[in-house]
């Protein structure tokens, strides 16, 4: 079996959902709740969480942030030949299901999908919960990436993992260089540590390249 394990936000998207409604959604005066992660002072789940609490609960400005994620418009082909060739897709997220069932819905994919469940609340926003039962649960991040990968290094014989940002950096480290995909974040990292890895500036790029 071979197993492609994909993170979501700004890997299979151009833009992370969190980062729109931060724009469009999150006053001023609030914290910059990411450099509160990455200074450390808050979880990454909580992070997401506190974004998602800002956003809009009515059904045309829900349409109007996924359409503006801008899922790469080759996305549903391109898991198409994918599946076609055999190949799992896996998708990881420290976001949010919720949107990610969406719009993998509107582009006739499916996929196993490894994400914090959430639901639409009006007054509450997009109320992010802790998967619990999963058995990737971490309770920093949600999903643990890398025990998603561990499993998929365990079950297939050839594994490749797609990513950008900071949650990416370990579970993309344990697939060999060939088969670890990075842009933004992820591939400013692992170029800093030394770590070989394969840039892609669009998604269907990592699918022409295992194929
Ligand atoms: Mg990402």
């Amino acid at each position: 079996m071979k197993i492609l394990v994909s993170d979501f936000d700004g890997t299979i998207t151009r833009r992370d959902f969190y980062a729109l409604l931060a724009e469009r959604y999150v006053p001023a005066s609030a914290p910059d709740y990411f450099a509160e992660y990455r200074a450390g002072r808050l979880s990454h789940f909580d992070a997401m969480a506190a974004y998602f609490a800002h956003a809009p609960t009515d059904e045309a400005s829900l349409e109007a942030l996924l359409r503006d994620t801008e899922p790469d418009p080759g996305f549903g082909q391109a898991a198409a030949r994918l599946a076609a060739a055999g190949w799992e897709l896996v998708i990881v997220s420290a976001g949010c299901r919720w949107y990610i069932d969406r719009i993998l819905q509107a582009h006739g994919v499916q996929a196993a999908v490894h994400a914090n469940p959430g639901r639409i609340v009006p007054g509450r926003g997009l109320v992010l919960e802790r998967p619990v039962a999963s058995p990737f649960f971490a309770p920093d991040v949600g999903i643990d990436k890398a025990a998603v990968t561990r499993d998929a290094l365990a079950r297939g014989e050839v594994v490749a993992f797609a990513g950008d940002g900071p949650p990416d950096v370990e579970p993309a480290r344990l697939v060999p260089a060939p088969r670890r995909f990075a842009r933004g974040f992820l591939a400013e990292e692992l170029r800093r540590r030394g770590e070989g890895f394969r840039w892609y500036h669009r998604w269907p790029e990592v699918v022409e390249a295992l194929l």
